[in-house]
């Protein structure tokens, strides 16, 4: 997955990506924090887009999964919302979290309004197959 054409400006002691996967256990709106299977507490840190995924209370009901980096002491940096980096497990199967407004057929990456005609838009996790050819 990774692409470094050029010079190289990522330093070589740059995590590798990683995937973890567990319970958002923070409250609605105070810092994101993941509890992994192994009982292992990871802040996570993200953009506004993503913490606004992590605080779903559809996103929290599910066993969440993030592609991102360590970074710091427990911490966890979510790749960036573009990179569609969160999942829910649904039958062992990760899933990519959207958002999907049916009556735009406008599909987003995060929740709230649809930006057309702003009806709440429907949490709708889809096999990441479906979302590569979407692109
Ligand atoms: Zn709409």
């Amino acid at each position: 997955m990774l692409c470094l054409s050029g010079p190289a400006l990522v330093p070589a002691f740059e995590g590798e990506q990683e995937r973890v996967r567990g319970r958002l256990t923070h409250a609605t709106g105070s810092e994101p924090m993941l509890r992994t299977a192994d009982g292992i507490g990871l802040r996570l840190l993200a953009d506004p887009e993503s913490l606004a995924v992590l605080d779903d209370e559809r996103v929290r009901a599910e066993v969440f999964e993030a592609v991102g980096r360590f970074e710091g002491t427990g911490g966890f940096r979510v790749d960036p919302i573009y990179k569609k980096a969160m999942f829910v497990i649904r039958g062992g199967e990760a899933l990519v979290i959207t958002y999907w407004c049916e009556v735009c057929a406008i599909r987003t990456y995060s929740p709230g309004k649809c930006q057309c005609c702003q009806e709440e838009t429907d949490f709708d996790p889809r096999d990441p197959a479906l979302e590569a050819r979407a692109r």
